[in-house]
């Protein structure tokens, strides 16, 4: 928790300078309600989060006298609130096994390293793990995979680079059956540049899982890049639209003033949110823990 405190410090400091004086003249009024709001926006947290904190806040305590530390206090307490209801780790339930796991994002986003989390992640359970190199698009995309997966000790299915990951995912599922394999984790194209061919794409590798698993995928993971912001958030839109979404990882919450970010997204769409990327090594993915978070945010 150490590096998580660490690694939420900018944005915890942006939000204590925003809310920093606000209570000066004491009294939880409309005026300082709307100035409170305001912090809340402008650190990330969305108008929809900011308006319901506001509107608690009001609730609890409109007319009362509050000091900083109180406020902080009972900022926490409602980014908690919002929290709670999405935080859900990722688990290994499926019957039969594999439980195919797909993971959406666009490029950049982390979704790379965020698979060699996982996969090392579910080994330490002891989980068998194996990834399917469903990004045939991108030039390095299949390298990349491939060497986080040696450096997991994970197998990795691949095909060429164009080919149709479609016939990859197929593969890699007969494999995962056929070695009693848990977790089966697919990369796929992030090119939402050109929606409606990744559209397709995603939807012949659904037709594919389905006709082998009707439950697969049963997880569809979006990864989204804390320090885009509230573009992060319309990526959600997008992604839901392309692709279907069970659950979110965000990542780069170190070091990154954006953090608010997870509030936003917790209040705005109810998503699980299943873990977050606090770095680059395979170490770096942490349970999302939403006391521990709503306390270091604010
Ligand atoms: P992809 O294109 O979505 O597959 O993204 P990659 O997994 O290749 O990651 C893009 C860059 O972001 C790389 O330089 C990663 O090291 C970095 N990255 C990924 N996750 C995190 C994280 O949680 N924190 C930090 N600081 N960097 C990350």
């Amino acid at each position: 928790s150490e590096r998580l405190l660490g690694g939420f410090r900018k944005t915890s400091d942006r939000l204590a300078t925003n809310l920093t004086g606000i209570t000066a003249g004491g009294r939880l009024d409309e005026a300082t309600l709307d100035d409170i709001e305001d912090a809340l926006i402008v650190s990330d947290l969305g108008p929809s989060a900011a308006a319901r904190i506001r509107s608690k806040l009001a609730d609890k305590r409109f007319g009362a006298t509050i000091t900083q530390t109180e406020l902080k206090e009972a900022v926490a307490e409602e980014i908690a609130e919002i929290l709670r209801p999405v935080a859900k780790p990722l688990e290994i339930t499926a019957f039969p096994r594999p439980q195919v796991i797909l993971v959406i994002g666009v490029n950049g986003s982390g979704k790379t390293t965020t698979i060699a989390k996982l996969a090392h992640l579910f080994m330490e359970d002891d989980y068998g793990v194996l990834l399917a190199a469903g990004d045939t698009f991108r030039a390095a995309a299949i390298g990349q995979l491939a060497t986080w997966a040696e450096r997991a000790g994970v197998d990795i299915v691949r095909g060429p680079e164009g080919g149709d990951p479609a016939s990859i995912v197929y593969d890699a599922v007969k494999q995962a059956t056929d070695t009693g394999i848990d977790a089966l984790i697919v990369d796929t194209a992030g090119r939402l540049q050109n929606k409606r061919e990744l559209m397709d794409e995603l939807a012949k590798i659904r037709r594919v899982l389905g006709r082998l698993n009707p439950d697969a995928p049963h997880d569809v993971v979006l990864v989204l890049d804390a320090t885009n912001g509230q573009n992060a958030l319309s990526q959600i839109d997008v992604f839901k639209e392309v692709a279907g979404v069970t659950g979110l990882i965000m990542t780069k919450l170190d070091g990154t003033a954006r953090g608010g970010v997870l509030v936003a997204a917790a209040e705005q769409y109810g998503l699980p949110i299943h873990a977050i990327g606090v770095g680059e090594t395979m170490e770096d993915l942490r349970p999302f823990d939403p006391d521990l978070v709503a306390r270091v945010i604010a």
